[in-house]
């Protein structure tokens, strides 16, 4: 059967009046049972010869046809032969004077209805044709009926197999009755093997342990088994069998019992189970995916916030009662805005894909790693018997994530500020620990970064200071709370001055003067040290302008932020035009970390400005992580040798070398060297003897106003230790 078929109903078609055609050569006996039909209602046609019989027969729809067998040209007979092969389904009254026995039987062989004597008595004429039709219209009926009940079987039979379900039957001992198509695409089993077998041939041992009764309820309504998720065995494909091997397949299984009316006893009796079984496979894929979406970070696969607090909720209940420690760490990347803003989210993206890797290879099994946002990772090291397991992992982190990373071409140093508190030492709860880890997470960034800190009770302080200072840096640019100082530079051999550097400071109206050291962090992590760094070199610039000396030059000190900001080249290069200034009256100075991220933008601003008479010079030199290759590929003029080396020159004399070694390749390099932070009359002989010439420090100045700073430029000779004997060592 077509599917247009069982789509499309059958119709009944049966006629609203009769027609009957009368056939016989007799042309007045034609006419009075014409006259004589008509008066019942019936529509009568007539025929008097055999061959005209039959192209009525053709061209008309008859429902019964009164037939005399003697007729010329074809007799009834053959007439008969004719409807016998072409419309079976039309009943044959025969009227005939031909009674002969084997003209009769012959007549009702062929499948004549009846058979009436001539002269036909009206009466029984009528009667029969009224019997005729009532037993057409009611085959024509039963036909119609049985076509129906044939459609709507195959209806059914075509809705059930082409379910996606699997629809089955079991009998009261749990045998398969039936079951549709499906099972065979679903499970892998033809669909004959099944018939007959025990459902259990669907389970495994431990399915049916669990779940005795889902695919045989014996219920029915309100406790029959509705979608309730078992495991099938599925075939590995539909050549194997049950013993090459099978999977598990999640399915819902709804099911109800079977019930017949005992006729003799009038009580129901169970018949078996009829029950539907769908496979939730892709559902539980997609529920899972959502599952793992809702308690990981997409971009790094690591547990998201939400499983990292309930992990640290279980992890305080545990150690609670097992008298344990808890660590939480909180770590946050050092200027990773930075490698986003100037390579771009895709190489950001896979940075922190990096970290979470490395972090990865630092933690033990049952350690939580997590993103808990942007570049901030969050750890979570239960059962911690004392804090020194914490500081060798904390240790192991910050070492792991200075090591370069390589990503698509770029080579990348990264640091990380770690906080640390431990439970119950930093807090009792989840949101204490995780506040405690955070504020002293933002305790060592604002103590130079690329470190660890544990939480102690005087952060407390420092950090609401710090959300103050927050709150009035946004102000301070409209109050004009910034001062820039200046701090000269000085050659040792003449006793001139050399240069000057600008050192900002924020008076601020409650804590006074403040360095930046307090506040140049929070300026860069809200992103105010764009605003400042303008202000600085506007008050720079004017300065210069003021004191009208071509030979003085100031050193600006700026960050990796600032220079990586797109109008970091336009801003000095337009404030230079425009307060008419020499290029080389003004210095940059950038640490060295500027040069720790391969990042081209940066190197082409760095020669662009060179290119136009500006000074470059790499601050606190030695205390950074990169290696020394950046000097080549930058255009730098100077280094400035960090205060820690000079300090040693006093405290460990004998470490001092490293000052004799950076002076060597500074000298080999061809490069201006200045030594920062000279206190000391010995530290100043130190250098000087060993060719160090350019130097800075307590020992001849500290920061300055602008106006003393301009009385220097006037009469730039600064006074400097009167030589004495040289106190060379030998391990120079
Ligand atoms: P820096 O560029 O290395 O500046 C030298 C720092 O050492 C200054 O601290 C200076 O006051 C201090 N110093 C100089 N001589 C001595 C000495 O003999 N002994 C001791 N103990 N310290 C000395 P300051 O002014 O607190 O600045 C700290 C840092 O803040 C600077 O380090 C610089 O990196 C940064 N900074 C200063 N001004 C600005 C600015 O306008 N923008 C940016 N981005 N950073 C700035
Ligand atoms: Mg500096
Ligand atoms: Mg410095």
């Amino acid at each position: 059967m077509s599917l247009d078929q069982l789509i499309n109903k059958p119709k009944r078609a049966l006629p609203s009046f009769h027609t009957i055609l009368a056939v016989d050569d007799k042309l007045d006996l034609l006419s009075s049972i014409k006259s004589l039909l008509e008066v019942y209602g019936y529509r009568v046609l007539t025929a008097s010869s055999g061959r005209d019989a039959i192209t009525m027969i053709d061209t008309h729809p008859i429902d019964t046809i009164v037939l005399d067998l003697k007729m010329p040209d074809l007799n009834g007979h053959q007439v008969m032969d004719f409807l016998k092969e072409k419309h079976p389904d039309i009943p044959v009254i025969i009227v005939s004077g031909e009674t002969g026995f084997d003209s009769v039987t012959k007549a009702l062989k062929a499948g004549a209805y009846d058979f009436i004597r001539k002269p036909y008595v009206a009466e029984e004429l009528v009667n029969t044709i009224k019997h005729a039709i009532k037993n057409k219209v009611l085959s024509q009926e039963n036909h119609s009926m049985h076509e129906q009940v044939k459609h709507s079987e195959s209806l059914h039979r075509f809705m059930v197999n082409s379910s996606p379900d699997i629809i089955y039957m079991l009998d009261a001992h749990g045998h398969f009755t039936y079951i549709n198509d499906s099972v065979q695409q679903l499970l892998n089993i033809p669909k004959q093997a099944l018939m007959g077998q025990h459902f259990s041939a669907l389970l495994s041992e431990e399915e049916i342990k669990q779940h005795p009764f889902a695919l045989n309820e014996r219920r029915a309504g309100d406790r029959k088994t509705q979608n309730q998720e078992i495991q099938l065995r599925r075939r590995v494909s539909y050549e194997s069998s049950a013993q090459t091997g099978t999977l598990s397949i999640p399915f819902e299984v709804s099911s109800m019992g079977i019930y017949e009316q005992d006729v003799v006893e009038g009580k129901s009796q169970y018949k078996g189970t009829y029950g539907i079984a769908r496979d939730i496979t892709a559902r539980k894929q997609a529920e899972s995916v959502i599952r793992f979406q809702a308690y990981h970070d997409l971009l790094t696969g690591l547990p998201n916030r939400s499983l990292l607090k309930d992990r640290l909720k279980l992890a305080i209940s545990q150690a609670k009662r097992s008298n344990e420690k808890v660590v939480f760490m909180f770590l946050d990347l050092d200027r990773f805005k930075i490698v986003n803003d100037t390579l771009g989210h895709t190489i950001g993206d896979q940075l922190l894909q990096a970290v979470a890797r490395r972090l990865q290879s630092c933690i033990r099994e049952g350690d939580t790693l997590s993103r808990f946002g942007g570049d901030e990772f969050a750890l979570l090291l239960p059962r911690i018997k004392c804090q020194d397991d914490a500081t060798a992992i904390a240790e192991k982190i910050i070492s792991i994530l200075n090591e370069p990373f390589h990503i698509e071409g770029h080579e990348l140093y990264l640091s990380a500020s770690i906080g640390i508190s431990l439970y119950p030492d930093s807090g009792e709860n989840m949101d204490v620990l995780i506040q405690h880890a955070d504020i002293a997470m933002y305790d060592i960034k604002g103590s130079g970064k690329n470190g660890f800190m544990f939480f102690t009770e005087d952060m407390n302080a420092e950090y609401s200071k710090r959300l103050s200072l927050e709150q009035d840096l946004r102000a301070a640019l409209d109050k004009d709370q910034f001062e820039v100082l200046y701090q000269p530079q000085v050659n040792a051999i003449t006793g001139q001055l050399s240069g000057l550097e600008a050192l900002l400071r924020w008076n601020h109206p409650e804590h006074g003067t403040l360095p930046p050291k307090d506040f140049i962090a929070i300026a860069e992590e809200t992103g105010c040290i764009i605003s400042i760094g303008e202000r600085v070199l506007e008050k720079v610039c004017t300065d210069l302008r003021r004191w009208n000396s071509d030979e003085a030059r100031v050193a600006i000190n700026f960050s990796l932020i600032q220079v990586a900001h797109p109008a970091f080249l336009n801003l000095i290069l337009d404030n230079i035009n425009l307060f008419g200034l020499d290029p080389k009256q003004i210095e940059i100075e950038i640490t060295e970390n500027v040069f720790v991220s391969d990042h081209k933008d940066i190197i082409e601003k760095l020669k662009t400005l060179s290119e136009h008479g500006i000074h470059i010079t790499i601050d606190d030199f030695g205390t950074g992580y990169s290696s020394l290759s950046y000097l080549h590929q930058f255009p730098i003029t100077t280094l400035k040798m960090d205060r820690s080396f000079i300090n040693e020159i006093d405290e460990h004399p004998k470490e001092a070398c490293i000052v004799s070694a950076i002076i060597s390749m500074a000298k080999g390099l061809n490069l201006n060297l200045v030594a920062e932070g000279v206190e000391t009359e010995s530290q100043f002989h130190y250098l000087k003897n060993l060719g160090c010439h350019g130097m800075q420090g307590h020992l001849f100045s500290e920061a300055i106003t602008s106006d003393a700073a301009h009385k220097i430029v006037k009469n730039p000779i600064i006074e400097t230790p009167k030589e004495t004997t040289p106190i060379l060592t030998d391990q120079m």
